[in-house]
């Protein structure tokens, strides 16, 4: 079931001049959604022409060869994948030629039922090139709309067959739509820009390019985008929602506003709860960058204690978290953080940091802060204990990866070696966030999934209807 293109980020611009600098910046500013690949497609006198490649977006997409793509509608794409598929060939847009014109298609999210899809699909003839769920998508799309030349039919189609988390921006020979699964997991939201429109994962995107916000797309909302404006077409009904509360914990920039919760507000009224849940008579608080940030300043303001910024990060440093290997990881870790030590020496500290997922980064922290002279070390989370699965993008995989499926708040304590240790509540994090409970997908920390999954718990006991018009 796992997919490979875990959360990624999606854009897509309609525009009277052309757009691939545009979609460039965009990038930029979603780069931290994915940092395997990037890539552009742009339609211009009849055709789709693509640029892709692995790694960062300034190295991916080199600067003179954005420039040289010309037209006026496009899409584009960063890559979040674990080690697995790290090939070229899973880098998106992905792009066919069909029997209506080219067609380019990228996908934010991670799709549950794509190995019944991708096996209905084949026994009918498809062939595949990646185990990609992005290139199953486009050939569903390329079959329905051999259907009909109807092609918000065609995506709804497309959509009734789809389980899972998606948020999807399409390019049909010149057309630009975009979709948001029914559930709503992933973002997705539109601006205005001087010379057209936007969709994109975040809306910092839309401030990076002076931009104004308009909305969010609805879950279940396909809207078609063009130079002058959008035309909606809304879900009919009334399906669950069930949005990521992980994009606002830790996957989100903190400037993005994402279903009218901006991110840093959400993690400062975190911090807050945490305060007030689990308090310490602490000298200061001090984050864990970059993703810990905001919660700690919410811990501080409202505990009235003093906030330092006492571990400098290596800013080169690479992802620590998706390596292989727990030696490398532990390494990684030990060379992206470095105690000040004049902060930090003989101080009571209160560290805080968004999640805690195996326990590799506060472990080696903590003994950090310890040999830097720190008198005590507290700890306080700003997400309940990680303890199930995602299935719907985000990578975290394994249950037994998990530490809080080994050991209770008490045992994880004592491995990461702190003298106390924290985690919000689930309906502190509840009321952070300001959702009904059962708007959100919990399932990592509460073990209960929106959707139908294999061999899991599923949140509601009734079943769902999750077709449309
Ligand atoms: P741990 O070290 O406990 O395994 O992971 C927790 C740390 O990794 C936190 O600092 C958190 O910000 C970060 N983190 C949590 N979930 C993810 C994820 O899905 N991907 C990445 N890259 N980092 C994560
Ligand atoms: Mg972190």
């Amino acid at each position: 079931m796992s997919g490979p293109e875990h959360s990624c980020g999606v854009v897509g611009i309609c525009a009277n001049n052309d757009v691939a600098s545009a979609l460039y910046t965009a990038l930029m500013i979603i780069q931290h959604r994915g940092q395997e690949s990037a890539g552009i497609s742009v339609f211009n006198e009849g055709s789709i022409n693509t640029l892709k490649g692995n790694g960062l977006v300034d190295f991916a997409l080199p600067r003179d060869d954005v420039k040289a793509l010309q037209g006026k509608v496009g899409i584009a794409h960063v890559r979040y994948s674990t080690s697995s598929s790290k090939g070229i060939e899973y880098a998106q847009p992905f792009t066919v030629a069909t029997n209506i014109g080219d067609v380019a298609l990228a996908h934010n999210g991670e799709l549950t039922n794509s190995s019944e899809l991708r096996k209905k699909c084949m026994a009918e003839g498809s062939a595949f090139t990646t185990s990609s769920d992005a290139e199953l998508i486009i050939k569903l799309l390329g079959r329905y709309m051999k259907q009909s030349d109807d092609i918000i039919k065609a995506i709804r189609g497309v959509m009734n067959e789809l389980d899972g988390a998606y948020a999807l921006t399409i390019m049909v020979n010149g057309r630009m739509f975009c979709v948001r699964d029914p559930y709503g997991f992933s973002p997705l939201c539109m601006g205005k820009l001087d010379d057209g429109y936007i969709v994109v994962s975040e809306s910092s995107a839309i401030d990076a390019l002076r931009g104004e916000f308009i909305k969010d797309i609805e879950p279940g909302e396909i809207c078609e985008i063009t130079q002058d404006g959008y035309k909606s077409y809304p879900a009919t009904g009334d399906h669950p929602k069930a949005f990521c509360m992980f994009e606002w914990v830790y996957f989100a920039r903190p400037d993005s506003v994402i279903d009218g919760r901006e991110v840093y507000d959400v993690r400062r009224k975190i911090g807050e709860i945490l305060a007030r849940e689990c308090p310490a008579d602490v000298d200061l608080v001090m984050p864990i960058p970059d993703s810990g940030r905001a919660h700690a300043i919410g811990y501080a303001c409202a505990a009235g204690i003093p906030y330092e910024e006492g571990f400098m990060k290596n800013r080169f440093a690479g992802r620590t978290f998706i390596l292989p290997e727990q030696h490398q990881r532990e390494f990684a870790v030990s060379m992206k953080m470095i105690p000040i030590k004049s902060t930090v020496n003989g101080k009571r500290i209160m560290i805080v940091d968004d999640s805690i997922v195996r326990g590799t980064t506060l472990k080696i922290l903590v003994s950090m802060l310890r040999e830097a002279g720190a008198k005590e070390v507290h700890v306080r989370i700003g997400c309940p204990p990680v303890i199930a699965p995602c299935y719907y993008g985000v990578d975290m995989k394994g249950r037994d990866e998990f530490i809080a499926n080994h050991y209770d708040v008490e045992g994880i304590r004592e491995i990461i070696g702190a003298d106390s240790l924290g985690y919000i509540s689930l309906p502190g994090l509840i009321e952070a966030l300001g959702f009904k409970e059962n708007d959100l997908c919990l399932a990592c920390v509460n073990n209960k999934y929106p959707t139908h999954i294999p061999g899991e718990v599923h949140r509601f006991q009734s079943t769902l209807n999750t077709h449309f018009e």
